[in-house]
């Protein structure tokens, strides 16, 4: 099927976009949390010209097809509108694919993986993953609360705890926090991520990354 025959269907999904000379996934439209500043709570599925809006959870082959040769790309990175660890099989088994073409992947993520699939994932992530981006958003669990409103109790310790674990399997991970978003304090955030011993990057609200 060609590129506009693709757009013509009805129900054409975005699985994979380029963007900063990265390749984006978009794998599936679920999450933990709710972010209060997130297009999809905002009446819009639209981020940087995509619609990413999915009809379809995509399986492995698709994913795979979706992005082609992914030597073509700085990244693979698991993003797209919703928990991308939510589909830990299908996470796992794409990155597998793609590194064994010489692919570098990271994963931006809530970092809720553990209190949701209630045992610790991060031995699984070990050579498969190269990068993880963790959303921390918020310096303590109010304001982080405030602002993610998570479906499931002891969020913001089960992220931070993550970040903790996951830095023993994979080789960068880093904490992220908006800059802007009322309360949140970048620079308490920074400090913490400095004590669990992971990077931490400032993010611009809307931004892709
Ligand atoms: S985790 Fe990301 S995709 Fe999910 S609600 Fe929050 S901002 Fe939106």
């Amino acid at each position: 099927m060609s590129e506009a025959e693709r757009h013509a269907t009805p129900y054409y999904d975005i699985i994979a976009y380029p963007l900063h000379g990265n390749c984006y996934l978009n794998t599936t439209a679920r999450c933990t949390l709710r972010c209060n500043f997130c297009p999809k709570y905002n009446r819009t599925w639209e981020v940087q010209s995509y619609d990413l809006r999915l009809h379809h959870e995509p399986d492995v082959q698709e994913v795979l097809a979706a992005v082609g040769d992914p030597t073509r790309f700085k990244e693979i990175v698991f993003c797209g509108l919703g928990e991308p660890t939510l589909r830990l099989e299908l996470l796992l088994a794409v990155a597998r694919a793609l590194k064994a073409q010489g692919a570098t992947i990271r994963v931006n993520t809530d970092g809720l993986a553990n209190l949701v699939h209630g045992r610790d994932v991060t031995p699984e992530l070990e050579g498969v993953v190269d990068a993880l981006s963790i959303s921390m958003n918020a310096q303590d669990e109010e304001t982080y609360i405030r602002h993610c409103r998570p479906r499931k109790a002891g969020a913001f310790a089960a992220m931070l705890a993550f970040a903790g674990l996951a830095k023993r399997y994979v080789p960068s991970v880093t904490l992220t926090a908006i800059d802007g978003l009322e309360g949140v304090d970048v620079a308490r955030c920074a400090a913490m991520a400095e004590a669990i011993g992971v990077h931490f990057r400032r993010r611009v609200l809307d931004a892709v990354g």
